[in-house]
């Protein structure tokens, strides 16, 4: 339930969400860049992203930690 709030909300709010979002390549996950700053005019929009989703990081490739992980100890 608390996923689907959050692609409502990215979904009503593209721009403004869009470019503090991070996506991973390999499973999808989606997450909130960890640099977000507190407030982003307009101030809901901070608030609310850490409300939907979790700090997600991703590598130059773009996949999230977890998959880092998991492609690291297949190899
Ligand atoms: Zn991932």
């Amino acid at each position: 339930m608390k996923a689907a709030k959050g692609e409502e909300y990215l979904q009503m709010y593209p721009e403004g969400t869009g470019r503090w979002m991070n996506q991973c390549v390999a499973c999808q996950r989606k997450g909130y860049k960890p640099d977000m700053p507190d407030v982003i005019y307009p101030g809901y929009l901070a608030r609310n992203l850490r409300k939907y989703f979790t700090p997600l990081d991703v590598d130059e490739s773009g996949r999230c930690d977890q998959c880092r992980d998991a492609s690291l100890k297949t190899v």
